[in-house]
């Protein structure tokens, strides 16, 4: 999310349940289950498998700028026409997206034709670089894709599900990076078994307040009320993803932007 962006946000729950999610304005709350959540088909701490329906475990990470290759989908056929990538996952990059499945506050897969993680060619270069970069410090951890690309046409959809300004966002008032193909939502997690690693909070877990942002960690971090363990997650997550050249949402720890939505139209 950039400054003055809508930014519609649901992903992991660390593997607990997630229980609501609103929209104040332009700022997503969610709550999450409790701590050794109820859903009975995801160990607590895992990635969902039905959530990487794309995910390989042979193969590098890859993206082929202008390649459209392997668009299968009406809507992947028209993002590879405007110039989106489909990015590769492989050790170290794995995708799981979070309205690819019913697990998001509509109770309904919203990208039923858009299982990949597509993004504009550079963002998906540095997704890759970002994925070396943590693969060359810490093999047996990937990066997990929750959302990439988000079609205009989905944030109208959770506008028709629940056109309700106080919880959902007007979509014609702004747009996401994720609307123009900059934006990545990603944690970390082990890259065999998508064991989440400690990171403070859920990436869709609004309701912790200031532990979500980059702009209190330090002091959160000092105080000791985000664990240490999480403190030095955030900071390799963060050191990954810049030194391959994206920039930190200050707002969201897992939000990060790999080009300029202002170069690029917004995806329908
Ligand atoms: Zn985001």
């Amino acid at each position: 999310m950039t400054t003055g962006a809508v930014d519609m946000e649901a992903g992991l729950c660390h593997g607990r349940d997630m229980r609501w999610i609103v929209s104040l304005g332009l700022v997503w709350i969610a709550a999450c289950g409790p701590e050794g959540g109820t859903r009975p088909d995801v160990p607590r701490g895992k990635v969902p498998e039905a959530m990487a329906p794309e995910t390989r475990v042979d193969g590098k990470p890859e993206v082929k700028p202008g390649d459209p290759g392997g668009a299968n989908t009406a809507l992947e056929r028209r993002l590879a026409a405007a110039g989106l990538v489909a990015v590769t996952p492989g050790p170290g990059l794995r995708v799981a997206l979070v309205y690819a499945t019913a697990r998001n506050f509509t109770g309904r897969a919203l990208y039923d034709d858009l299982p990949r993680c597509w993004l504009r060619p550079e963002a998906a270069r540095r997704l890759a670089d970002a994925a070396a970069r943590l693969r060359a410090r810490r093999p047996e951890l990937a990066l997990w894709v929750a959302d990439c690309t988000r079609p205009v046409s989905v944030q109208r959809e959770l506008w028709r599900v629940h056109p309700n300004p106080a919880h959902v966002a007007d979509p014609t008032r702004g747009t996401s990076a994720h609307n123009h193909g900059c934006a990545v939502d990603v944690t970390l997690a082990t890259d065999a078994g998508g064991e989440t690693l400690e990171l403070g909070t859920g990436i869709d877990e609004f309701a912790a307040g200031e532990k979500l942002t980059v702009t209190h960690e330090a002091r959160l971090c000092r105080e000791g009320t985000l664990p240490a363990a999480a403190c030095a997650n955030r900071r390799l997550l963060r050191a990954v993803m810049t030194e391959a050249g994206f920039g930190v949402y200050e707002g969201e720890w897992w939000h990060f932007s790999g080009c300029d939505k202002g170069r690029y139209p917004a995806v329908e």
